[in-house]
């Protein structure tokens, strides 16, 4: 997949391209990043890229000129194409007042072959970028940012992350928070103690030392029962998603024993007993303690 970042600071991307997964698809072929210094788009002395808003107010704007020139020489397909579907290219314009950025429209920004991120700056980019030239408006988050550098560098990352060939392990993406998977949740008939996300939040992970500063990992995980293990992560990820993102259940592929496990947590919490679900602290599943001091 090829990425264009159109920015005025191309060096600001020095460290977002040279390091982990993205250099890591970047050095396999997988990905190929190219950066345009949108003031090599200009035709005056000062390589002037902003210029005063009409009708007066705060700040500069960035002018289409430069940025209309830019993505020309890239040789898109026409805009009408692009939002239709009928070319796997996209032009994307980083603003806050765009589509929120998530894990569904990553997944589909994966399919593309060619993809251009402009970077705002100052009060923002002249309208008729988005209007005529961009196919789409996305924002990361709703803050606003000081230029969409950040947010360029945000979507590249988790775009290539899904790139078949991207992550040592293809399974991984499927277990991490907000991946939806279409089949409902329900034990797996082989010995397997992973569980994919179904667009819940991901389970807790623990490492060795097994017990560090005096806290104990749960004793579960080193049971070696892999049913169990599964049954602690799917439960644990219920319940963290319920404490801090309970928006995400309606979506989520929830199977029976999901069911069943929220009703549990839910009465727990309402009564008061059995988990620590407290934010800060680890999830312990009643009738699975925590591991004892060896
Ligand atoms: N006046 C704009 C507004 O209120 O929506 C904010 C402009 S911001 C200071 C400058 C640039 O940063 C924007 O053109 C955009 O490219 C980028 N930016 C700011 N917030 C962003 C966000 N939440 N997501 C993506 N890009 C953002």
């Amino acid at each position: 997949m090829k990425f264009h970042i159109v920015t005025i600071f191309p060096d600001f991307f020095h460290g977002p391209v040279d390091y982990g997964i993205v250099r890591r698809a970047r050095e396999a072929g997988l990905i190929d990043i190219h950066i345009h210094d949108l003031r090599a788009f200009t035709h005056d002395k000062h390589q002037t890229v902003d210029d005063r808003p009409f009708g007066g107010g705060e700040g500069m704007v960035l002018k289409p000129e430069p940025v209309f020139e830019c993505v020309d020489k890239l040789g898109f397909a026409p805009r009408a194409e692009r939002i239709t579907g009928n070319a796997r290219q996209s032009v994307v314009l980083l603003s806050a007042q765009g589509r929120r950025f998530d894990q569904k429209l990553a997944a589909e920004l994966a399919t593309l072959d060619e993809i251009v991120l402009i970077c705002g700056r100052y009060e923002g980019v002249d309208e008729r970028v988005n209007t005529a030239l961009a196919d789409r408006e996305i924002s990361i988050g709703d803050y606003v940012l000081s230029g969409g550098e950040l947010g360029a560098a945000v979507i590249l990352d988790t775009v290539s992350r899904l790139l078949p060939g991207a992550l040592g392990n293809e399974a991984s993406s499927q277990q991490e928070s907000f991946t939806a998977d279409n089949t409902p949740h329900e034990a797996p008939s082989a010995a397997d103690s992973t569980c994919s996300s179904g667009g819940l939040l991901d389970y807790p992970h623990f490492t060795r030392p097994a017990e560090f500063r005096g806290i104990p990992i749960p004793e579960v995980l080193l049971s070696g029962d892999h049913e169990k293990i599964r049954r602690w992560r799917r439960r644990s990820a219920l319940a963290k998603t319920l404490r801090n993102r309970p928006d995400l259940l309606g979506e989520a592929t929830l199977g029976k024993e999901d069911r069943r496990l929220l009703d549990e947590i839910r009465y727990e919490l309402q009564n008061d007993i059995g988990m620590a679900e407290t934010p800060g602290r680890i999830v312990e599943t009643p009738g699975i303690p925590f591991a004892k001091k060896p």
